[in-house]
This record gives C-alpha cells, structure tokens and sequence, in this order.
C-alpha cells in the first residue's frame, strides 16, 4: 500500500495499435550468433526521436513493480492464484452470511468477489470499532459501508468483524462454523474457461527454494553498481545507501492505506513537512507539491500549472512553448500533452541555447507565449552562461519558465533554479536524490514552485482523513497522480539521504561531483574530443565525447564502444543523446578516484582498439569492437574464426583476471527485433525453431 504508492500498472492492446504502445515493451530479437535475445523493443521510436509526436512522455516508470507483480504470478502460478482467489472470495461469503444471520445490517444483493456492500444505521461508528481491531472498513456515506477482504484476512479477521457488527450482542456462530455452507456466488457468465497463465514460467517455480535461484539467476545476467561504476550521463547513478533504502521496508511505511486518516499517518505527514521544506530550501522555491511520480510527470504537472496560472489571469490563448533542440525528449512529448504548441530554438557551436533565436521565437510570440522549457547545467554539460538572460526574455514576453531539475546534483548548495530565475522544476528524486532506478523506475518527480504559482498546485480529490474521498472545490488543476502524495513509500530514501547529508555534505557532494567529471574530461581529452566547455575550459557534472569521426576513419559508432565496455566489465554511457554520434558520462560524486580511472583505462584502452583499424592493422568489418559483447558461449564454441584471439576478446585489461563480468548474449540485432514485434517468451526449444524459421 505504502500510503498510496509506489505500484505498477499495465496496459494492454490489440495487435492493431502496437507499434503506438510507449517503448517500454520488452520484445525478442536475436543476438550475433542466432540465439534469442531481449531487449527493449521500438526503445529508439520514443520521445528522443519522436519529440512531440511520441505516444506518452513517459520515460521512468514503475519497472521495479512489474517484476513484483510478476513474480507473484511465477511463485503461485495459475492453480496457486485460483485458489487464493477462491479462499478470498469464501471469506467474503462467510461475511456476507454471517451478517444475514445476526440481522443487524444489511448485505446488499449484489455479486461480489472480494468486497461486500453494506446498509447499516450508523457507517462511521462501525468503522470506528473496527479500526479498534485493527480492521479498516471503507465509508461510502453515513449509511454505506464495505468491506474487502484479500490473502492476508484470516478467519479470527472475520470473528472481529461480526463482534463489531453484533455490538456487544453474543455472536451464536463462528467464521469457521459457517465455512461449509457457503457457496460460490459469482455468476457463471463471469467465470472464466479458458486456460491462463500456460508459460512454462507460470509453472516451474513454486518453492520458495526454486524461485529464490530462479530470481537470483535473472540478476546475475544484469550489471549494477554492485559490480561497477554506470556512467549514465543525465541519470545520476550514484549510492543508494543501505539507511536510506532501510525504512521502505518498514510496515509502518508500507502497511498505510491511501485512504487512512492523518491522525493514523501522522509520520508520513510530518516527513511530507520537512521534506517540502528542505526541497524548497534546496531549489529555492516556495512551495512543493509530492505528488508527479517521476521527471516527465512533473514536467506534465508543472506545465498545467502555468496554464492554470495563465487562464486565472484570461490568457487563455497563451500556449506556445519554447524549447530548445538540445531538450530531454520528454520536454516536448510532455508539452504536446498539455496541448502546447512547440517551437524549436537551436544551440551555437559551444553547446549553448542561441540567445537571438530564443529572443525572436520570444518575441514573435509574446501575444501566445506560454513557457520556455530550459535544463541547467545544460543537456551538453555546461554551465550556460546566458541563463539569466534567457529567463528574462521570456518574463518580458509574458512567459513562465520551467526548469527541467535532472540535472540538480549539479546545482545543489551551490546555485537553485529559484534564484536562477525559474518559475516552476521537478527534481528526479531516483536521480540527485538517492532513489534507486530500479531499471527503469519507480521514481519520483516532485515539483517547486515560487509563491504566485503556489494556488495552482495539484490537488487531490481524496481527503484523507474520514476516509470517505470527496472532491476538493478550490484548486483549478485536479490531480495528476493516484495517490495525493505519489509514491510515498519511497520519499525516506530521498529524506534520510538529505537528513544524513546536512547542508554542508550536500554541497559537498555537488562539487565531488563536477570534481569527478573534470577529472574524468581531462584523463580522457588526450584521445577522444570533449564536445562541449564552459568559458574556463570546465564542464559541469557531466560530459560529451565526439565519436562522430570514427565513423569515417574506422567505420565504429557509439554502440560499438558501449559495446566493447560491457567486454571490460562496465555499462555503457548515455548514448547518442542528446547529440548523435556522441557518449556522455556522468560518474556522480559517489565514485572513487580508483574507480574512475579504471573507467578511462577501459575507454583509453578501446581508443587503442580503434586506432588498430585506422592504421590498417585490423579489419573495419571484423574487429573486436564490431564483435562485440563476447559472452562465453560465443568464446568457448569449438570453432572461432575471427581475427583476433578470445583471450584478447574476453580480457583486455588486468582487472578482468581476478572478476569478470559475463555478457550473457552477442550483440543484439535492433532492427530485426523492431520489425518482428515478438513479445512472448518462447521456451528454450522454439527458441532455436523461431530463430531458425526468420
Ligand atoms: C531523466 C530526465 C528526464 C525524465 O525524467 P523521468 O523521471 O525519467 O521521467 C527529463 N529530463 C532530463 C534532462 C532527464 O535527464
């Protein structure tokens, strides 16, 4: 529950609108040598592409969740969860019958499955004695009320609840007692034939023994920090401590319904506090709101409340955003959401906005103009100079800025968007502030704002406190989250993360962190170009190198480096965004000096790898890097052909003797799996027969 989050939830569609599905569908494609593979499917057709046509803006989601949810579907399996359900369904009936029998309130007549409807004279004095028990029941009005009931209910449960409903009056029966006269009431047009669930997956790891390695051997297959640095530029892949992740276990963070009164959530409320607080601190804004689950959800959020703010004062037609060419793709994906019209402004050879191109798209719009959409440090890694300015022009011209905050753990203690001159920013709390990725979330996006945009916030039309949700009257813009607060659940980490700190670690930690990616742009100057400086010569937290010119000198691209680290044990950077052709590497003020210099080793290494094909000594279809990733089965075949040994393939530096991590596929073939959209597992033997037969 985690006061109302975080959790996943899944769409589904018809084969007919698959390709406009957001890019987060895992498909099967094939690798190097034939084998299945999987991988992302349509990944490169989202947002960075597609810009303001993408289907969603949706980039951090709630993969952590999925493998939850599917690993309960694994553990119970088809026969497991049926008769979960049915036991679930036998308790409500039990309640249901009890409840007719005692007479005192009255079941309605409706087919239920786990949740029983109920008139009785007074709802909230029910509830109340039920909550004595530690029970909760769910208000509907004054005379309504329903109870739920789910794996966890036990009999005992039940028992409680009829006390409380005889209120004070003997009970002459037992949940149990009642159990073999129940039946099963769900209609039979509703009940189910078909087989579900029929993937040999479903069906193989139902002990606790044979799930644990079954999980166990899914996570060996995936590198993380806990084997190297991931130089993720714009992701921020820093520490997430141990103290911080402690109390996302705790059940008195994860046991809170969203619903449940303040008086009962008094903790979570007092973290909210401070944590909006500290934010505001932080950013130098007035007022946050918790609620976006993560960066393109605040970005969505934060751009209805510039509009609410623009039709509180009339300006309805003001809808024009302006947003640079250098922008994260969910920038304008999100503005396109919001109906915004989006105009494109370019960057000068330095990596910085065109000032003149912002002022005249500025100016020739100052009738419509809505926002500017900026990141600082910019998206290529500086400091832009003109960021004052660029606020300025758009305040002249009737427009709000809103500042893209992925990039905060290059500003915190130092510089904030409030003073800067921003109106509105989300953080990335699973960026700057310690929430881990999850592969691809949950995370958290909230928003700042200063004080004249503070009344257009998001609201929340559950009132959490008498449980009952009703709609809130005043605030223009509606909820633009589930949950009144998010994913609550997680907010300790970004908490403990900022209360362990203090002001001092923090800004600390800003200046490690641009420290570390200066040290890293100077190591590696001397063999591949730093695309963009600020006017010292100084990048910010993160970092661009131009691998543009090896594609004519050695005929290698970004992907065939990214490649060739997973070979020397590391992730790959951020590639060819949000410059093509290019790497950008973020290495966090949480790595140590040993770790990034083995990190530059690796690409100083590969720099060497590339020269052997520009000098003629290795062929430019047939190299290392061209062959690269080298997973085992591929090193250890009877035969091997290429031109270059499987010892130099597998260990190219010294660290790799002592721990090596193995890639588990060759490369995978991305445009195979793109144009035959395969999203079911096959079981190993129609692997091999799919394989074959494409
Ligand atoms: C990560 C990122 C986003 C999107 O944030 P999500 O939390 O993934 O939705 C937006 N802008 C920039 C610059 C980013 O790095």
């Amino acid at each position: 529950m985690g006061y109302g989050g975080p959790h996943a939830a899944f769409l589904a569609t018809s084969q007919e609108y698959k390709r406009m599905m957001p890019g987060r569908i895992i498909g099967i494609s094939v690798d190097s040598s034939g084998k299945q593979a999987l991988r992302m499917a349509m990944q490169t057709r989202e947002q960075h592409i597609r810009r303001d046509k993408a289907t969603s803006n949706i980039c951090t989601a709630q993969a952590l969740l999925a493998n939850m949810a599917a690993m309960y579907a694994v553990y119970h399996g088809p026969a497991g969860l049926k008769s979960i359900a049915q036991r679930v369904h036998g308790l409500a009936g039990i309640f249901s019958l009890g409840l007719n029998k005692l007479g005192v309130a009255e079941v309605q007549e409706l087919p239920f499955f786990d949740t029983v409807k109920i008139k009785c004279s007074d709802a909230h004095a029910i509830a109340d004695a039920a909550s004595k028990s530690e029970i909760n029941l769910r208000v509907v009005d004054s005379t309504t009320i329903t109870a739920s009931f789910d794996e966890t209910t036990t009999l005992d449960d039940v028992d409680k609840l009829f006390k409380v409903f005889a209120s004070g009056k003997p009970v002459p029966f037992t949940a149990e007692s009642l159990a073999p006269e129940v039946q099963n009431s769900i209609p039979s047009s509703l009940t189910r034939e078909s087989p579900y669930l029929t993937h040999p997956i479903f069906n193989m790891y139902h002990t606790e023994h044979e799930l644990l390695r079954y999980i166990h051997k899914l996570q060996s297959k995936d590198l993380s920090l806990c084997h190297s640095m991931i130089p993720l530029g714009s992701c921020t892949m820093k520490l997430n401590a141990t103290t911080e992740m402690m109390p996302v276990t705790w059940p008195s963070f994860t046991d809170i319904h969203p619903f449940a009164p303040v008086e009962q959530a008094q903790g979570y409320q007092e973290m909210f506090e401070n944590l909006g607080d500290l934010l505001c601190t932080i950013t130098g804004f007035d007022s946050f709101s918790l609620q976006p689950n993560a960066g393109a959800a605040g970005e969505y959020a934060g751009l209805m409340v510039i509009r609410a703010y623009h039709m509180s004062r009339g300006d309805h037609h003001r809808n024009v955003c302006i947003i640079p060419v250098s922008a994260h793709g969910t920038n304008p994906a999100s503005a396109a959401m919001c109906g915004m019209k989006i105009i494109t402004v370019g960057t000068d050879a330095k990596g910085n906005i065109n000032i003149e191109e912002v002022r005249k798209a500025a100016e020739a719009n100052k009738d419509n103009l809505a926002a500017l959409m900026v990141t600082y440090p910019s998206t290529h890694g500086v400091y832009e100079e003109g960021i004052d300015e660029i606020c300025n022009i758009i305040h002249e011209n009737g427009g709000q800025v809103y500042m893209d905050g992925a990039n905060m753990n290059a500003q915190v203690g130092l510089t904030s968007p409030g003073f800067i001159g921003a109106d509105v920013c989300h953080l990335n709390l699973h960026k700057t502030f310690c929430i881990p990725h999850g592969g691809g979330g949950p995370g958290m996006g909230p928003i700042g704002v200063k004080n004249h945009l503070a009344p257009f916030l998001p609201s929340h039309p559950v009132i959490p406190t008498g449980g009952i949700p009703q709609p809130e009257k005043t605030a223009p813009l509606g909820a633009i989250s589930a949950a009144p607060w998010g994913s609550a659940l997680i907010l300790p980490i970004s908490y403990t993360y900022i209360a362990m700190m203090g002001s001092g670690g923090l800004t600390d930690a800003s200046k490690i962190a641009i420290l570390n990616a200066n040290y890293m742009a100077k190591c590696l100057e001397k063999h591949y170009p730093v695309l963009f400086r600020g006017v010292n010569g100084t990048v910010a937290h993160e970092f661009i190198i131009d691998l543009r010119g090896f594609k004519n000198t050695a005929g290698i691209e970004p992907e065939d480096v990214a490649k060739r680290l997973m070979d020397y044990g590391f992730h790959g950077p951020t590639m060819s965004w949000p410059v093509p052709g290019t790497l950008m590497i973020e290495p966090t003020e949480s790595e140590s000096k040993a770790e990034l210099d083995r990190f530059c080793d690796a690409l100083i290494s590969i720099r060497e790898e590339i020269a052997q094909i520009e000098k003629g000594n290795a062929d430019v279809q047939n190299n290392v890097l061209k062959g690269a990733p080298h997973p085992p089965s591929l090193l250890m075949a009877d035969t091997w052909k290429k031109p270059y040994s499987r010892e130099y393939a597998a260990f190219p530096a010294p660290w790799l003797r002592s721990s090596k991590f193995w890639p588990t596929t060759g490369r995978v073939d991305n445009v195979y799996g793109d144009r035959k959209l395969v999203c079911t597992l096959l079981p190993e033997e129609e692997q091999v027969a799919a394989a074959v037969s494409a």
